[in-house]
């Protein structure tokens, strides 16, 4: 069965079907990024001890691939070699106008010890996506899935195996060219970096609380939200603190036009179960992020015969169908943090609690059986690295 082929409606979306694009195999592309071994790279104990009690984000692998851009001669220079600090110049554009993009993608670790990707063209696109709105170049999508295959090769040691833990490969690339000029960069790189990962909210699944924001906005119309940006997430930062101030462990954002409508969080879209077995889920706007895991997630529920629709979700809305009954669970989802249930809504003047979770634990269940092999992929899904 083809990724695409027998959803029912609009929900297929251009980066949706550009997923469903078979991929070469891992050893055909394997060798575009070839490694400069670490002279220095961590010893077995190093490593060993670096793997266990794993957060997220804080530890990196021995490896990094990276290719660089110029103007004239497009990319260049592909190579995988040490992690290590890396040099710009103070003027490096990226640091004074912020034209940066980025991914997000997991190595996960089978059971026969064999090691996979997810729906990878989708992320390979997405960066594209995200470049042309940065006015950065575009990395070919067999280039970024080789960058993956030749990283996650050179430190396949590196992806864990215990439950929920994952290798997080961290794609991205900037202006580099020193120049204060307001202009797209003329020399830009690309990296990608990996980082042995645990549940990323340490609680695992247990709910979390969020912070409706209502002064700030996280994008707005003919913006950045679509798009994978530093930008989005600088932007994000004040009202995470402010949500964390009101107790809350993260920050959801309403549209900038009607400020009424709910978007998402800094970094998860999010998705509303109604008591009649409805999801919802914001429609893509322009202002919203559209994510790997929420597409996967809206086939997952089709298949299993659930109704999924894009709708407009106002906040006054959700607060009355949850006080109701109407709607019985929240859950945000994206491919770090996988798929938690939203337990608190609060803001100015309101605070209430959701309880229900079976339909989060059950898609939780779901996805992360096939990325992680205990479940069949009949969407062919999964892309072998190694
Ligand atoms: C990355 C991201 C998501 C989730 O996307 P996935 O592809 O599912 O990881 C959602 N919202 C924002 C703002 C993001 O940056």
């Amino acid at each position: 069965m083809s990724d695409a082929a027998s959803t029912p409606d609009s929900l297929v979306t251009p980066l949706a079907k550009a997923a469903a694009v078979p991929v070469p195999a891992a050893d055909e592309l394997a060798g575009r990024f070839p490694l400069v071994p670490n002279a220095h790279p961590a010893t077995e104990a190093e490593r060993a001890q670096a793997l266990t009690d794993l957060h997220f984000g804080k530890v990196f692998s021995d490896h990094m691939t990276h290719a660089r851009w110029t103007r004239g001669e497009g990319w260049g220079s592909q190579e995988t070699v040490a992690f290590g600090d890396i040099s710009l110049s103070p003027a490096a554009a990226v640091l004074h106008y912020g034209q940066e993009v980025f991914e997000g993608i997991k190595a996960y670790r089978h059971a026969d010890g064999s090691i996979w990707t997810f729906r990878p063209r989708y992320n390979a696109a997405r960066l594209n996506v995200s470049a042309r709105r940065l006015a950065l170049p575009e990395l070919p999508e067999e280039d970024f899935i080789a960058s993956l295959v030749d990283l996650v090769r050179a430190d396949q040691e590196w992806v864990p195996s215990g439950d929920g833990e994952s290798l997080y490969l961290r794609p991205y690339m900037f202006a580099s060219e020193a120049f204060l000029g307001v202009h797209a960069g003329g020399v830009v790189d690309y990296y990608v970096i990996a980082s042995p990962s645990g549940a990323y909210f340490t609680h695992g699944l247990q709910p979390i609380s969020i912070w409706v924001a209502q002064d700030f906005h996280r994008a707005g119309r003919g913006g950045t939200g679509f798009a994978k940006t530093g930008g989005n997430y600088a932007s994000s930062l004040l009202p995470q603190q402010q949500a964390a101030e009101q107790g809350c462990d993260q920050v959801c954002f309403l549209d900038d036009v009607t400020e009424k409508n709910l978007e998402e969080l800094g970094g998860m879209n999010i998705m509303v179960v109604d008591a009649d077995g409805t999801v919802r889920t914001p429609h893509l706007t322009g202002t919203i992020l559209e994510g790997n895991t929420r597409s996967a997630i809206i086939r997952l529920l089709q298949d299993e015969g659930r109704k999924v629709v894009e709708d407009t979700i106002s906040l006054e809305g959700l607060l009355a169908d949850i006080e109701s009954g109407k709607v019985t669970e929240v859950f945000a989802c994206g491919t770090a943090a996988v798929v938690v249930p939203l337990g608190h809504l609060k803001g100015e003047g309101f605070d209430v609690t959701i309880s229900g979770q079976e339909v989060t634990h059950q898609i939780h269940d779901r996805l992360t059986g096939i990325q992680y092999g205990r479940y069949e992929d009949p969407y062919d899904w999964m892309y072998r690295l190694v």
